[in-house]
């Protein structure tokens, strides 16, 4: 199962089994529970943070 990465955003895999969530691109590597919990800090950053004209979000 795939999975974005928190710290680099490129694909992360989880571990379905161990339930762990590791990242090939820059070594990432959490436990699905602190993974989610990253990752939904994340999502509340970035709704205050996201402005359209941050061009780092946009080259994609
Ligand atoms: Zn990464």
């Amino acid at each position: 199962m795939d999975a974005k990465c928190p710290k680099c955003s490129n694909i992360a895999f989880m571990d379905d089994q161990l339930a762990i969530i590791k990242c090939t691109h820059c070594g990432f590597k959490s436990t699905y529970d602190e993974y989610i919990g990253i990752m939904k800090e994340i999502a509340a950053t970035l709704s205050y943070d996201y402005i359209p004209n941050n061009t780092s979000y946009n080259k994609d």
